[in-house]
């Protein structure tokens, strides 16, 4: 890169890679600071691959680039979840009414190496890895690094928090007086173990999302393209059930023929695996503002998980990252390219990060207790049938978290009317069905939605 930094990014993580991406097109100077050695070298983190689901918000914001081919060369299609009971056959329940869309399955590993790479491909983009932010003045706007050649510092007129759950830009706006944050541990933790490929391929179905339901607790899988599955166990921080309380190789062994036993003879590292993976924290965090004018003209930002983390029960949290990085470029554009300006704009996408840090919530008892219910599967069976009979009209929430780009907030108002429309349907046997038909029609006429795919 000529020239000095148009704008710093703290992170080279998944949005702060597609950041740089987009910001180097609008000819911004880029200069992003990375923690880690670079992880294309290095590999990731042991028991911390994860898997995402990415789905259409992601991906439009990747296919904004011309990278939604490079990155989905890597995943896998899940067209719907495969529900495992402790005895008994396996359900699979399609996400969407024709059952065609499919959510993929992709490691955060490869994803974050696709974006470094065509971040590093850009000549107005350096990457400094190895620059871990301990400080940031705003007085000065000095932002200083750790790194093994000892401090270095840098600043830039505007800095963009990228780094993720625990952002040390956040805290230090903290710190220092400019954001307020808020962080809710939820007193669950995770821990990932891996399904090896069998001598024929994948030892169960890659079209879907593996979910074994227990109620208190469950563990998901997700297909990888050397078919293997990543498991992921989410279960109470304390009690019984909980990560804790098996502390020998006999008891885990014993629990996972208990609970998971069609899976348990396809984990031969299991006791391994749990021993040496760490139990991850799971969390939401809310932070305002998410910017603050410092120093004359200069600009902090933040983005992504750093300014609105939220619980991987909805698997939208790097969806919704790289979603804000297209409505930043929005804003951009709305505010003639004057960052604070932009910035300010940017608040407003408060109202869809808060709704689907509630959605995600709301998902994890979903998943973990209801998907096994049989009232469960009526309702599905039913919103299916909705969607068919009335396209465009009638759309499932998963369908337009997942398979649209409609704001988050759109989608909780417009899911609220959907369930006073059921509660209209519902009411058929009581009020008759030309009144019921009546009150449909107007609650239809309130609603319609675009098609999956289109903002
Ligand atoms: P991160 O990915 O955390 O990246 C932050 C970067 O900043 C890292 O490279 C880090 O090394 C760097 N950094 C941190 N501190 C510093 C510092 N002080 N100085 C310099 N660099 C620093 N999302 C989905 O969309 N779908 C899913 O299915 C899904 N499943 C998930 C499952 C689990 C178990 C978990 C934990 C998360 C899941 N997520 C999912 C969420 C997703 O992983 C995050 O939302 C996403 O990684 C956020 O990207 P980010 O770039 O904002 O933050």
């Amino acid at each position: 890169m000529t020239g000095s930094p148009s704008v710093a990014i703290v992170g080279a993580g998944l949005t702060g890679c597609l950041l740089a991406c987009y910001l180097a097109r609008r000819g911004e100077r880029v200069i992003v600071y990375e923690r880690r050695a670079d992880p294309r070298l290095t590999g990731p983190e042991q028991g911390r691959s994860i898997n995402l689901a990415l789905s259409e918000r992601g991906i439009a914001a990747l296919r904004g680039i011309g990278l939604e081919d490079a990155v989905l060369a890597d995943a896998l299609p899940m067209r719907g979840r495969m529900i495992h009971p402790v005895a008994g056959e396996l359900d699979f329940q399609p996400y969407s009414a024709e059952g065609t869309l499919a959510i993929n399955s992709i490691s955060r590993g490869a994803l974050n190496n696709v974006l470094l790479t065509a971040a590093h491909a850009r000549p107005n983009i350096e990457i400094r890895f190895s620059h871990r932010l301990d400080r940031f003045d705003p007085a000065s706007g000095e932002l200083r690094f750790s790194t093994p050649d000892g401090v270095r510092t840098g600043s830039a007129p505007v800095v963009i928090g990228a780094d993720g759950a625990r952002s040390a830009v956040r805290g230090e706006l903290v710190r220092h007086g400019l954001s307020s944050e808020t962080v809710d541990l939820l007193d669950y933790g995770y821990k990932e173990l891996t399904v090896p490929a069998g001598s024929g391929g994948f030892v169960v179905d890659e079209g879907a999302l593996h979910i074994w339901p227990r109620g208190r607790s469950m563990m998901i899988a997700l297909p990888n393209p050397d078919r293997s599955f990543t498991c992921t166990l989410f279960w109470p921080d304390s009690g019984a059930g909980s990560f804790a309380a098996l502390d020998t190789p006999t008891a885990i062994r014993a629990c996972f023929r208990e609970n998971y036993p069609d899976v348990e003879p396809y984990l031969p590292e299991l006791v391994t695996d749990y021993q040496r993976n760490p139990v991850g924290v799971l969390g939401t965090v809310r932070c305002a503002p998410w910017h603050a004018v410092v120093a004359g003209a200069r600009v902090v930002g933040l983005l992504g998980d750093a300014a609105h983390a939220i619980v991987p029960f909805y698997g939208q949290g790097a969806n919704c990252a790289f979603e804000d990085v297209v409505v930043l470029e929005d804003c951009l554009d709305a505010a003639g390219g004057d960052w604070p300006a932009a910035l300010a704009l940017f608040e407003r996408r408060r109202t869809d990060t808060e709704a689907i840090a509630s959605m995600a919530l709301a998902n994890f008892v979903e998943m973990r207790d209801k998907v096994a219910s049989p009232l469960f599967k009526l309702g599905k069976t039913v919103e299916h049938a909705l969607e068919r009979a009335l396209p465009g009209r009638y759309v499932s929430r998963y369908e337009l978290v997942s398979f649209s780009t409609v704001p988050y907030g759109a989608v909780r108002r417009r899911v609220r009317r959907q369930h006073q429309l059921l509660g209209v349907l519902g009411a058929i046997g009581a009020f008759g069905l030309l009144g019921a038909l009546g009150a449909l029609l107007r609650v239809l006429a309130r609603a319609r939605v675009p098609r999956p795919g289109r903002r």
